[in-house]
């Protein structure tokens, strides 16, 4: 009997080690999926970009650790990444083919399932806080195009001229996928996939944004932020502000983010169908996001997506070559990584 109960508390002890050496992850972010492929890339470029995503996943760990909400630290990381001009979010955008920059984002709240989404937008400089002002001064979930940016500005939200956001590396992007197919829209990347939009393996820089983010109360918090994709026609809106599409967030599952082809995710309705594997089907977050992911796939779109459950559990699955990703756990580690 006393062996028996000696026995019994090493394997509470045992499975206790095992728990709290479980990672808790507190915060996932992307920068984009692609052809992003070591051999294209120069050390100074990768430090670029890791430093870039470090600061980002910093700038909303201080937000936890202070107490804030995951809103507040989605909403910081994605300005860090959105003022850099490396990532397809707010500077740094793709230009449309009429040579415009048009920014789309969304941001949702798990514990209320309140979103905010705008699309379309051309003189705000930080469009996810366009969405959230959506959310939250609004009784709407989603505004696009001059309403959106007229919105943004009553709400105080800082507004630019439209060339703040033009760069020579997205314009050099438009050229050339102009010159390959004037009338087809390019994801910005130039993966070989992306070659039945009869796209060649350009280096087009990738990189629209997402985070998701869990608070000290438990709560989820997810947003995306991107330029959709390179000589997109006038007015088209891609997945990452369609709520369900390519952001979605709730409590009882997970936060996701997706980047990549957007008009597959949005047929396919990538993050509800993964919050919806997880609550209807029992499906943990990983095996969920595998799912979804693999459909977009077995339908020729390619990219990635990034999903965090209540627990702190992440999944980060994508089909091209690269995807641009970081987490940082409860206790501050950060890892950052670019390639398969
Ligand atoms: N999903 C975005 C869109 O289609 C593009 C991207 O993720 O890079 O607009």
């Amino acid at each position: 009997m006393k062996l028996f109960k000696i026995f019994s508390l090493f394997m509470l002890l045992a499975l206790a080690v095992n728990v709290s050496a479980q990672k808790k992850y507190v915060m996932v972010i992307h920068g984009g999926a692609g052809t992003i492929l070591k051999k294209n890339m120069t050390p100074e470029k990768e430090a670029t970009y890791v430093a870039t995503l470090t600061k980002a996943l910093q700038a909303g760990y201080a937000e936890i650790k202070a107490g804030k909400s995951s809103l507040d630290a989605v909403e910081a990381t994605i300005h860090v990444l959105e003022n850099d001009p490396h990532f397809n979010a707010g500077k740094g955008a793709v230009f449309t083919h009429d040579g415009r920059n048009e920014l789309d984002a969304a941001i949702m709240d798990g514990k209320t399932l309140m979103a905010g989404a705008v699309a379309g937008v051309t003189t705000v400089k930080n469009p996810i806080s366009a969405a959230r002002a959506v959310m939250e001064k609004s009784e709407h979930v989603m505004m696009v195009g001059s309403g959106a940016d007229l919105f943004a500005k009553d709400a105080g939200l800082e507004i630019v001229d439209p060339k703040y956001f033009w760069t020579k590396e997205r314009w050099d992007g438009l050229q050339e996928a102009i010159k390959e197919d004037s009338t087809k829209a390019v994801l910005d990347l130039g993966s070989k996939k992306s070659g039945l939009l009869g796209i060649k393996n350009h280096d087009y820089k990738f990189g629209t944004v997402g985070c998701v983010a869990l608070d000290q109360a438990g709560n989820l918090a997810s947003g995306t932020s991107t330029g959709g994709m390179t000589n997109k026609k006038y007015g088209r809106v891609g997945d990452a502000p369609i709520i369900g599409a390519g952001t979605y967030c709730n409590n009882e599952t997970a936060g996701i983010s997706c980047t990549g082809w957007g008009e597959f995710y949005i047929r396919n309705v990538v993050a509800k169908t993964i919050s919806d594997l997880m609550e209807y089907k029992g499906l943990s977050v990983a095996e969920a996001s595998k799912m979804a992911l693999d459909k977009v796939g077995k339908m020729g779109g390619d990219g990635g997506l990034i999903a965090l459950d209540k627990k702190g559990n992440v999944a980060m699955p994508f089909n091209t070559e690269g995807m641009y990703r970081g987490t940082i756990t409860a206790d501050g580690k950060i890892e950052v990584s670019i390639y398969k």
